[in-house]
């Protein structure tokens, strides 16, 4: 039953990554978590700058520590940090080496959705780092757009609400209301609908479910 329902992703997986290279994208599916990981650092290197946008899925599959400990420097904020220190840190991820994220939903028609509350990750996902990888596992799928940007309010928006300590109403709705308080965390949308010309982005694909 286990192995029917892999094959199925796999499959899922295979067409979502058709059809990003249709969309000029490079894409690469891994069969787990660790083969996704392998790939990463083989093509990161080690002596590199490298940034990250904020990733559950790129923190549970240990790629900071992974790609400090292969002798890269990891550019990303931290909590505690000020307004301005922040900016500084965006700032300096947008030249970065190569760009480390993870989308919230990638459709079967090959688009790539983010949705953030500062905008330094759709900035870089756009344009910036000499390289960017993003990696999802097969919970990201979505039939479409529509579907991709209801996954990002209503499922991955609410965990994250939750992981912040955030008392936006959906925590409590179990959807997202649109809500107006100063503490929304959904404030902009990114969507890819073909690799921008002048950027270079790898979409690692993988069989694993994988952050939210
Ligand atoms: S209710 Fe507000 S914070 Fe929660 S998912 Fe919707 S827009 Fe985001």
């Amino acid at each position: 039953m286990e192995q029917h329902l892999r094959t199925a992703n796999l499959i899922r997986l295979r067409t979502a990554a058709a059809a990003l290279r249709a969309n000029r994208f490079a894409a690469e599916v891994c069969e787990d978590g660790p083969a996704a990981s392998a790939a990463l650092l083989a093509l990161a290197g080690k002596g590199r700058k490298i940034g990250l946008g904020g990733s559950m899925t790129v923190a549970s599959l240990g790629l900071p520590e992974a790609l400090a400990a292969a002798g890269n420097t990891i550019v990303t904020h931290k909590s505690g940090m000020t307004p301005e220190e922040k900016r500084l840190v965006w700032l300096e991820a947008q030249g970065s080496d190569l760009y480390l994220a993870s989308p919230q939903a990638v459709t079967m028609d090959g688009k790539l959705v983010f949705l953030d509350a500062n905008g330094n990750r759709g900035a870089a996902v756009i344009y910036g780092p000499r390289r960017i990888v993003l990696i999802a596992g097969v919970n990201k799928l979505a039939r479409d757009q529509e579907e991709g940007l209801w996954r990002a309010r209503n499922v991955a928006a609410i965990a994250n609400n939750i992981r912040l300590s955030k008392d936006n109403p959906c925590v409590k709705a179990g959807r997202c209301v649109d809500c107006a308080g100063a503490g929304r965390i959904c404030n902009q949308v990114t969507l890819l609908w073909k690799k921008p010309s002048a950027s270079d982005i790898l979409v690692l694909l993988v069989n694993e479910t994988l952050g939210y």
